[in-house]
């Protein structure tokens, strides 16, 4: 009898000890907001471009806050434990993530996360322009043309239908939308230019974010320092953008809003041409204000350019 009794509350044990682990298990998932697929991306850039195909269905987060250099870059307790937790993390590749000793591989090493697997480049299959100073380094800023842009979505699309493929019809209708109106502010910016005399097509910014842009729209780029992975505003770098300034007969200046302005204004009084308005390049605007999504940033540089380059 006494047997009887030890075995029957064994049981009652066990099987108490099961209910309370899948109650906990309830709980985990309702905190991790259901089943909805949890994605990482590396800047606010990224991040809008996702939120436009995932919309409500996903859970995002943003590593490098808006305003702030994605190129060097260290990571905090939070952002490793939501790459900890992500189903997708998105990050621009082309050399983008690499300041700080490649701080974005070591964050995917610490959240024990692989490449291909859970984490994809957003720039796949988009043709890299190089650093004039080191032919070997890719140039990261290819979301600055807008067809690149449309790229980056069409894989962000993949990467969401292969994690979360119950999905696929909803995320394919979203991007196919968002790509649209991507599409036609591209053909805009094509011609929009092409009214400026050569000569005055100089965009001057700080950082040489502006290769793949120039290429697409039909103006020269020229900067004080070519990635801000390297030391910014030096002698020798001022002098050589002075000098092409001086070649030029270009009316205005730019300056990115994720850089110091210090060497900007240097060149603005050497030269007495005005910084005619910030640009976006390597994050967005902060929620609420103008530039604050992709799109928006992309029209912003696409009209202030153009202004600045034909003001008298
Ligand atoms: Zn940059």
């Amino acid at each position: 009898m006494k047997k009887i009794i030890l075995t029957l509350v064994s049981v009652a044990v066990i099987v108490g000890g099961v209910f309370f682990f899948l109650n906990q298990r309830d709980t985990k998932q309702t905190n991790n907001n259901n089943d909805k697929l949890q994605v990482v991306t590396t800047n606010s850039i990224l991040e809008d471009m996702v939120h436009n195909v995932g919309k409500d269905r996903i859970e995002l987060y943003s590593i490098v806050k808006r305003g702030v250099d994605p190129h060097e870059y260290e990571p905090q307790p939070t952002d490793v434990s939501k790459s900890s937790d992500a189903d997708v993390i998105i990050h621009n590749g082309l050399n983008l993530e690499t300041g700080g000793n490649g701080w974005f591989k070591k964050l995917v090493k610490t959240s024990h996360k692989d490449f291909e697997e859970d984490v994809f480049s957003a720039s796949k299959g988009v043709k890299a322009e190089h650093l004039t100073t080191n032919v070997n380094e890719q140039d990261p800023h290819a979301w600055l043309d807008l067809e690149n842009g449309i790229e980056y979505v069409e894989n962000i699309t993949e990467a969401l239908k292969k994690k979360d493929p119950k999905n696929a019809d909803y995320f394919e209708k979203n991007a196919d939308a968002y790509i649209a109106k991507l599409e036609k502010l591209h053909k805009t910016a094509q011609s929009k230019f092409l009214d400026i005399p050569e000569s005055q097509r100089l965009l001057v910014t700080s950082e040489g974010a502006f290769k793949y842009f120039s290429k697409a729209y039909h103006v020269t780029p020229t900067y004080i320092w070519e990635i801000n992975t390297e030391s910014q505003g030096t002698p020798e770098q001022m002098k050589t953008v002075l000098a092409k300034i001086d070649d030029s007969d270009v009316k205005s200046l730019f300056v990115e809003t994720s850089v110091s302005p210090k060497s900007m204004e240097k060149v603005s009084k050497e030269t007495g041409l005005p910084i005619y308005s910030k640009i976006f390049t390597d994050s967005l605007a902060k929620k609420g204000t103008k530039g604050d999504t992709y799109y928006d940033m992309m029209k912003w540089n696409i009209d202030k350019i153009h202004e600045g380059l034909t003001a008298e």
